[in-house]
């Protein structure tokens, strides 16, 4: 499932941060996992900015899970401690980005076994992102889509996504980028029928 907003990472449970005012994230985890649904979610985020709100509101909960890559040298300045955090360099391309998200994602579905992931796939990756530091493609974020959704197929983990951040002044340019998240869950979608 793939959603056309969502991904408020810097919502913290208290006070709102980063254009983000309540986490949805966590609030989706927390409920599903209340509702005896399922007994461990995995938030993967990759939006560029870490998900400190995140990080935070999972930290003494070991049924909802955080993983946060993103950007070290960008906001938040002060970092929280998400479960698992894999801060990258400035700069960083597509093959790298995609390396990185291809050596994580097994490792942490095999450590935590969780029944559901939430995926942030925020889109302020891209090269030309005003807020982001990162050196990603339209293709690479394709590419780092289908990725995410491969990998939890592998292991029959269901996968809910959201566009997390993205952003320029026109937002013309924003609308290819978060395409991509779409075309990946539809190419995902039609590889198994
Ligand atoms: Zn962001």
């Amino acid at each position: 499932m793939a959603k056309p907003s969502g991904g408020y990472h810097h919502a913290h449970y208290d006070f709102g941060s980063g254009f983000c005012v309540f986490n949805d994230l966590v609030l989706a985890g927390r409920t599903l996992l209340d509702s005896g649904a399922v007994s461990r979610v995995l938030i993967f985020d990759c939006d560029v900015h870490q998900g400190d709100g995140t990080a935070t509101l999972c930290q003494d909960d070991d049924a909802l899970i955080s993983c946060s890559l993103h950007c070290e040298r960008n906001f938040p300045a002060r970092k929280a401690q998400s479960d698992v955090d894999i801060p990258l360099e400035n700069r960083l391309d597509d093959a790298q980005y995609l390396a990185t998200v291809n050596s994580v994602l097994p490792w942490l579905l095999n450590l935590y076994r969780p029944d559901l992931v939430l995926y942030d796939a925020g889109v302020d990756v891209h090269q030309a992102d005003a807020l982001g530091y990162l050196d990603l493609s339209e293709q690479g974020i394709y590419q780092r889509d289908r990725a995410v959704m491969a990998h939890c197929r592998a292991q029959q983990i269901p996968v809910a996504a959201v566009i997390g951040g993205g952003y320029a002044k026109d937002h013309q340019h924003l609308v290819p980028r978060h395409q991509q998240l779409f075309l990946a869950a539809r190419d995902a979608l039609e590889e198994s029928d």
